[in-house]
């Protein structure tokens, strides 16, 4: 869903004032220092920084605005971290919700009189998201701040974060318009999440104190003070959330405890092992490395990306319903995150052949055709995500003639997967925390959970031809080798052979300059080859290179195209590629603890006949996880789904709404066997 963006006029002062609701975004005096009294001091911020004794804190804020609360906390935030460099508090969270974004226009004629935050600024109108609801992870600083900006209704939005058991936010930033503008936003249903998801001794701050709002945070459990307001304003209001998280847990039931599992967050003196090279691999060596985590990562063979991630090129979009699906949702949200993440490795200087070039999604025969128009039609996407182009646009940007008209996702392209690979490695590797150990196979994965009896942590043995291995956790990134370790137990994995032809650029096609799709794919040339793909052959897990298969990619092609007039230099010379692709059923990736087997569902039988919680067995402490199943789709979603599951690891907030969670929880196939069971009983 697309919310719908602020529409703003700017006063003499160069204030931003929304015209719906008919009042500012910050004080017409100074902004910058009504930030800093009423939300930083307000939670008694820096001073609680300097008490905190965890690895990260976390911000949520109702109402992103023109961001300037944000940027003025991350500057804090900067400042203290450059004052306390040994501090055991490194990293900021700052969750924020919008339901009506301003433009990227208006974001930065906002903040542009703000002289001191400039860069910050900058940095933050270059990553603001497209108006698509859900969460958008930006990170800052070398991340060591991130800013989740979720679109959507503050209401809906709350109930979708995941709440650790002993609660999620440090500090509340309440803002938002004044409750006599804005009295939907000031609800109990609102002060009752902030409840659910404060920690003990969290706090907040509000610039408002009136009386809807006291006796809402009281009611909801906060205690609450006045304190003297900022310039003209008299007064304003703190409060700390004193309860025990632990007693909360009736007032605040957790929904679908079958997809959580009892975790604690891992820390930096603790050893990870990721078994398997490929995009999963280095994507979760990257994700733990750059938290601090010393991290083994295990291939098989001397090579990094010898499997489905070995390709030279690979075409880069999100697959789209019309409707916006769950399915589609994870796409459109992975493929955003994928594209500010790949360019945040390249100003660290990774190096990876890549084109952003764009991809035409094209209207290749009727049905697919009267598919996009309605995907156009009910306009769920944003036209930076994906608009329409008609045959005569679409031969612009292609630069050669195309038989049809198309969906264009202009931010897509393609990458070259190894080399995006041995980057992200190499990037992990700065910090001398990575070991990478080639030529590896691990034969055997064994888990003592220990934890319970004896207070040590669990730990995993790892069978190697190089030795035992042993680690606090282990992550299997095993893609096509992942029924060497008979993970087809747990998940029901599906092998997809795919074969994608090298053909030579000659005549016409060296022109071409975006990314062609259709019912395959052919890429602009690069060292004078266009990839030009793909076979799908269920159930194959050969990976020698078949002429047949060549000619099937050939026809393909030509067939599709042959109202172009070079369709003809569509040419295989026998030049392909062959590899396996590992998906799953339902299409979606798994990232998550290793589900428990699939002919075990003993354990879930209770939850499906409504037994109480408190009588469902939790599931076990687990220290095996997994992040497989991304199918041909891994340049778009290996990078959200392993920030999921590292920020899983490490006990922060998740960048995803928990039913999309819930989505790639690699548990679901188990609750699902085990819902269809029941019922059928
Ligand atoms: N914190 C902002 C800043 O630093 O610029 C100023 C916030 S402005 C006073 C209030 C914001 O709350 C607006 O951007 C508005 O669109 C947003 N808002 C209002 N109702 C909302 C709701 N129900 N859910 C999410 N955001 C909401």
């Amino acid at each position: 869903m697309k919310t719908r963006h602020a529409k703003v006029h700017f006063n003499e002062q160069g204030t931003p004032i929304a015209d719906d609701f008919d009042d500012v975004y910050f004080s017409n005096d100074s902004g910058i220092d009504e930030t800093l009294h009423v939300f930083i001091a307000g939670n008694d911020l820096p001073q609680r920084w300097l008490e905190h004794n965890q690895k990260h804190f976390v911000i949520a804020e109702t109402g992103l605005g023109t961001g300037l609360n944000c940027l003025v906390a991350m500057q804090a935030f900067a400042h203290f971290r450059q004052q306390n460099p040994t501090h055991v508090l490194k990293q900021l969270f700052i969750l924020t919700t919008e339901m009506f974004p301003l433009t990227r226009e208006d974001l930065k004629q906002a903040l542009a009189r703000f002289e001191p935050l400039s860069e910050a600024a900058g940095l933050l109108a270059e990553q603001y998201p497209v108006n698509l609801d859900g969460c958008h992870r930006l990170c800052f600083d070398r991340y060591s701040t991130v800013l989740d900006i979720w679109l959507g209704d503050v209401h809906s939005l709350l109930g979708q974060w995941h709440c650790p058991a002993d609660g999620l936010v440090d500090a509340w930033f309440l803002d938002g318009f004044a409750p006599s503008k804005n009295p939907q936003m000031w609800t109990a249903a609102l002060f009752s999440q902030m409840a659910r998801l404060t920690r003990t001794g969290g706090t907040l701050a509000t610039f408002t104190v009136a009386g809807v709002v006291k006796r809402g945070l009281r009611e909801a459990g906060f205690t609450i003070s006045k304190r003297p307001g900022f310039g003209r304003k008299r007064d304003m209001l703190s409060g700390v959330y004193l309860h025990d998280k632990h007693s909360d847990s009736k007032a605040f039931p957790i929904e679908n405890p079958y997809y959580r599992y009892t975790q604690s967050a891992l820390q930096p003196t603790q050893q990870v092992a990721i078994v398997g090279g490929g995009l999963a691999g280095a994507t979760m060596a990257l994700a733990l490395t750059r938290r601090g985590l010393n991290v083994t990562l295990i291939t098989p063979k001397a090579e990094l990306a010898d499997g489905a991630s070995g390709n030279p090129q690979g075409g880069f979009y999100p697959q789209l319903h019309a409707q916006p699906s769950r399915p589609s949702n994870i796409q459109a949200h992975s493929f955003l995150f994928a594209r500010r993440y790949y360019q945040e490795i390249l100003d660290q200087g990774a190096t990876f052949a890549h084109d952003w070039c764009g991809v035409l999604l094209l209207d290749f025969n009727a049905n697919v055709a009267a598919r996009h128009q309605a995907l156009l039609h009910n306009g769920a996407w944003p036209s930076e995500l994906i608009s329409g182009v008609s045959q005569t646009q679409a031969s612009t940007i292609a630069g050669l003639p195309v038989p049809t008209g198309a969906l264009y996702c202009k931010s897509g392209g393609w990458l070259s997967p190894p080399e995006l690979v041995q980057a992200m490695v190499t990037l992990a590797s700065r910090e001398g925390r990575l070991t990478v150990m080639h030529d590896t196979r691990v034969t055997a994965i064994s888990q003592a959970n220990e934890h319970e009896q004896t207070g040590r942590a669990n730990h995993v043995t790892l069978t190697t031809n190089k030795g035992v291995i042993q680690v606090d956790h282990a992550i299997l990134c095993t893609g096509a080798d992942s029924h060497h370790l008979g993970l087809e137990r747990f998940l029901p994995l599906r092998a997809v052979r795919g074969q994608v032809e090298s053909i030579k650029s000659t005549g016409a096609l060296r022109s071409l300059q975006t990314v062609l799709c259709h019912k395959g794919y052919l890429t602009p040339a690069w060292h004078g080859r266009h990839a030009m793909g793909s076979t799908y052959v269920k159930g194959d897990t050969d990976t020698a290179v078949r002429p047949s298969e060549s000619t099937q990619n050939q026809q393909l092609h030509q067939l599709t195209l042959a109202h172009a007039d070079w369709h003809h230099l569509l040419r295989s010379d026998g030049t392909a590629r062959a590899a396996i692709r590992l998906g799953l059923p339902d299409h979606l990736p798994a990232a998550g603890a290793l589900p428990l087997p699939l002919d075990d569902c003993a354990r879930w039988h209770a939850l499906s006949k409504g037994v109480g919680l408190s009588k469902v067995p939790k599931p076990p402490a687990q220290a095996v996880h997994v992040l497989t199943g991304l199918g041909s789709r891994g340049l778009t979603t290996a990078p959200l789904m392993a920030e999921i599951l590292a920020s899983q690891l490490c006990g922060e907030p998740l960048p995803m709404a928990n039913e999309l969670l819930n989505s790639v929880n690699p548990q679901r196939f188990v609750v699902r066997q085990c819902i269809r069971s029941e019922s059928s009983a």
